[in-house]
């Protein structure tokens, strides 16, 4: 066995007769020294088979072309086996994806054991348009819904329609008068770029629970200390409804950067370090990605989070080997 203490004992030794007083700048330690004394990675809990597997739900987009809806369902079909708890599907900016969310959130309900939330908006259309968006969700099944105020399309600053629901949390009031929907709003641990102020952004998110949402979803973070100072935020706001990480594996650095400046999400420079020079090498920025979003739930997980809401980009391979090591198994 080894005796680390007097490795120890032996390494200071060694400096200290080989270390002349000299003005240079100090070199750097040796390796043996830097083994013994340098800092170490805390160990993530050793979650044996008596803890549960976390709760986890799956955010697909509505497929525009043939080939694409064969991605989207052979991805549904491979993350249907770990039995997530719910998967929601978006909608499009402005609604324009009103018909194609219907279709694949109706076939969700007719074709899988899936448990869909379907997105809804309020940009661009009138109250009763809106509301019979819903009472059509109602009609073919689905009991959940993911009430957002969406963005412009195209971009630029919201105005919201004259005879619309102007922000998410009058959209969660009226969904509330369609039909008993179970309904999810958003979240923004690096604060919603139109938000007057963080607070004010905590009061909306309240405003939103208040008016009859019982859990928020966040969007995408890569710094896990800014989303569990959010957390320490609301609760110390008054907020019990639980704030499920939203989880972005990474394939495309560049595009995703793009997505986050325009969207006020901080991207640390490890990250961009971690992915520079593979801009053409899109296999090995997947085994990246892998690496990054496990560190990323891994440590979560440590930090006693327990649900995960995957952005899965209509692709299961990542958010499956993610799911594998938060130790969710296929169930039979
Ligand atoms: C999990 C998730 C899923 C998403 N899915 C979709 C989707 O399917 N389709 C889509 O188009 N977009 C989607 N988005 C993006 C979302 O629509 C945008 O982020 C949008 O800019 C804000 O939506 P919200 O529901 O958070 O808005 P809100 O909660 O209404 O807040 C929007 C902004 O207005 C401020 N605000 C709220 N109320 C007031 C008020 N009374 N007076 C002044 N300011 C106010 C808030 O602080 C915030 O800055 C999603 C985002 C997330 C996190």
């Amino acid at each position: 066995m080894v005796d680390r203490d007097a490795s120890r004992r032996d390494v200071s030794r060694m400096d200290q007769t080989s270390s002349p007083v000299s003005h240079k700048p100090a070199p750097a330690r040796p390796t043996l020294e830097r083994w013994l004394t340098g800092p170490r990675f805390p160990g993530l809990p050793n979650r044996g088979p008596e803890h549960a597997a976390p709760l986890l739900s799956f955010e697909f987009f509505p497929p525009r072309t043939e080939a694409l809806e064969a991605q989207l369902w052979a991805c549904i079909r491979r993350l249907e086996t770990v039995a997530p708890r719910f998967v929601s599907v978006t909608y499009g900016a402005g609604g324009s994806t009103q018909a194609r969310t219907h279709a694949t959130v109706a076939r969700i309900v007719r074709e899988t054991r899936l448990t869909p939330a379907a997105h809804l908006t309020c940009v661009g259309a009138t109250r009763d348009e809106v509301d019979e968006v819903a009472r059509t969700y109602w009609q073919v099944g689905v009991r959940h819904v993911v009430a957002l105020r969406g963005d412009v399309p195209g971009g630029g600053g919201y105005v919201p329609h004259p005879g619309g629901y102007a922000y998410a949390s009058d959209l969660v009031a009226g969904l509330r008068r369609v039909a008993d929907f179970e309904i999810t709003v958003a979240a923004y641990p690096d604060v919603h770029p139109a938000a007057a102020s963080a607070p004010a952004d905590l009061d909306n998110l309240k405003r939103k629970l208040d008016a009859g949402a019982t859990r928020a979803i966040t969007n995408f973070f890569f710094d896990t200390s800014t989303y569990l100072r959010f957390l320490d935020r609301a609760l110390a706001a008054g907020i019990t409804a639980s704030i499920v990480p939203g989880i972005m594996p990474v394939t495309n650095f560049v595009q995703m950067r793009k997505f986050a400046a325009a969207n006020g999400i901080e991207v640390p420079d490890w990250l961009g370090h971690l992915f520079d020079g593979l801009e053409e090498d899109a296999e090995t920025r997947k085994l990246v990605a892998a690496v990054v979003a496990a560190e990323q739930v891994r440590l979560l997980q440590a930090n006693g989070v327990d649900e995960f809401h995957f952005y899965t980009l209509n692709r299961a391979d990542l958010t499956y080997a993610i799911a594998h090591i938060l130790g969710v198994r296929p169930v039979a």
